[in-house]
């Protein structure tokens, strides 16, 4: 295992990896190649690696300690706010507060922070020690293999040529389409799996009276939720998840115009979010807002030849778990420990068996959770937005147990991805406690109830 510091300087010329995206996923991923000394170029498609797009992204613990594993926690932690207040409301009026992150940072060492995506991408982008291999403004328009290599071209006319292409570029994932088609007619099939039932308006805005740093408010109604965060400065960052009029398969998707997403969150203003504030007073106070679908799907190939995707290429969930971001760190974190083995493990160039084996490992590794995470994040916009009888009824009770809200986050936490050539920062005592606990109380459930049914038997 390397230490943190000591990250590979002279990077194997052995294996070259090219990644496709500058988002989250990708940025991380640099960063884990870097320190596990594999030389690598990354290409995004917009020039500025800092964009001011989209608003704001919660990381969990999970992606928090890859974060510090990667030695850029404090500067994460300079720029991000840590909840601590969750709060939720539902349409009879009935609100509740929370107080159980402060016990989850306890188990894990780590808060749960909201921070923008431009602050959360800076700070992957600055953190980097060889900025030279990351290049912006190359719109990747083709992959081609031919033998054991595999050429990435740009649409300005460049070639980069590699061992592996990695897709770390979202939801509308080139390298997906590439991955499928090589993987095959039946994996073809995979490309329209995606589908949308809802929309999401993303907005930040100017501090307002009445919300505190640090608060998190979820106000549930029949067919939309809203969420709002109040981050770093007190700026505010929100999203209103709405049910569309049905359920559209990719490629089929509705077109909402900015006037039409406006007249929206107008129709909501005189929602309440906490005390005296209304939605009115968030939106009004806006200074960023744009929109996109929530597409869900976790795809089942995730790899085919010499190209594997990670982040929302593959596994696209809901915002509602707040999950997203540090799944896509997950999933690089993953992929980039089955790298360090194949390539630091391997004499000379892996073979195309070898590069097999290593990507097969990272799917076994992190599809489950991926499905598992997003089985969770589907029946939370769901249960958000009171979808059915049975959720408008469960609903309260499931979103207003502390004990449930710190179960599943403690479970979400232990199952996490990490750097695995990388030690562990010393935070936290819980890590794996609550899974060995779940399972020690399934064991006591199972051997109770035999027990007692040989008792019964008996009598
Ligand atoms: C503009 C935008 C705003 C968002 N806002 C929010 C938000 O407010 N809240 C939230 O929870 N989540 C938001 N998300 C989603 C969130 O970033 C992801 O769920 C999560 O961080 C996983 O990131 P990712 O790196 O897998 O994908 P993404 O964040 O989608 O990053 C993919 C990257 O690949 C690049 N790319 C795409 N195609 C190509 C190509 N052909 N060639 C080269 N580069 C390419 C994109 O420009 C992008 O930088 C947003 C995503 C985007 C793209």
């Amino acid at each position: 295992m390397l230490s943190t510091e000591t990250a590979t300087n002279g990077h194997s010329k052995q294996f070259k990896v090219i990644i496709i995206g500058g988002g989250i996923a990708g940025l991380t991923l640099a960063h884990s190649l870097e320190r596990a000394g594999i030389s690598y170029t990354l290409l995004e498609k917009h020039h500025d690696f800092r964009p001011r797009l989209g608003g704001v992204l919660v990381i969990a613990p999970s992606g928090a300690r890859i974060i510090d594993q990667l030695g850029l926690y404090e500067s994460m932690s300079e720029v991000s706010e840590p909840i601590t207040t969750p709060r939720t409301g539902f349409p009879d009026g009935q609100c509740s507060s929370q107080h159980w992150l402060s016990e989850l940072e306890r188990r894990y060492g780590y808060p749960v922070n909201v921070i923008t995506r431009q602050k959360m991408l800076e700070v992957l982008y600055d953190g980097l020690r060889e900025s030279t291999n990351v290049i912006g403004g190359k719109r990747v328009t083709g992959i081609y293999h031919k033998e054991s290599e595999v050429a990435v071209h740009t649409a300005d006319g460049g070639v980069y040529k590699g061992d592996l292409v990695v897709g770390a570029d979202g939801v509308n994932s080139i390298a997906r389409l590439d991955m499928l088609q090589a993987a095959g007619k039946g994996a073809m099939q995979e490309a329209t799996s995606l589908a949308s039932e809802y929309r999401v308006l993303i907005g930040m805005s100017k501090q307002i009276a009445g919300i505190r740093a640090g608060e998190q408010i979820v106000r549930c109604h029949d067919g939309f939720a809203i969420f709002v965060f109040c981050g770093k400065d007190s700026e505010l960052g929100w999203f209103v998840v709405d049910k569309l009029d049905r359920r559209y398969q990719y490629p089929d998707k509705p077109v909402y115009s900015t006037a039409d997403n406006i007249s929206f969150c107008e129709s909501i203003g005189d929602v309440q979010i906490w005390d005296e504030v209304r939605f009115r007073d968030v939106f009004n106070a806006r200074t960023s807002f744009s929109s996109a679908l929530v597409e869900e799907n976790v795809f089942q190939t995730w790899h085919s030849g010499r190209i594997v995707c990670i982040g929302d290429s593959i596994s696209k969930a809901s915002p509602n778990t707040g999950l997203g971001a540090s799944m896509a760190m997950e999933s690089a974190a993953a992929l980039a420990s089955q790298l360090y083995q194949l390539v630091h493990c391997t004499q000379g160039k892996p073979s195309q068996a070898a590069v097999d084996e290593s990507l097969s490992n990272f799917r076994k590794s992190h599809h489950q959770r991926s499905r598992i995470i997003g089985y969770a994040s589907y029946e939370a916009i769901r249960l958000h937005t009171r979808a059915t009888f049975v959720k408008r009824l469960v609903g309260p009770m499931f979103m207003t147990s502390e004990r449930m809200a710190l179960f599943f986050q403690s479970t979400v936490a232990d199952g996490g991805a990490k750097l695995d050539f990388l030690p562990l920062p010393p935070r936290g005592t819980a890590w794996g406690e609550t899974k060995r606990g779940f399972l020690r109380r399934c064991w006591i459930v199972i051997v109770g109830g035999l027990l007692t049914v040989l008792l019964l038997m008996q009598g």
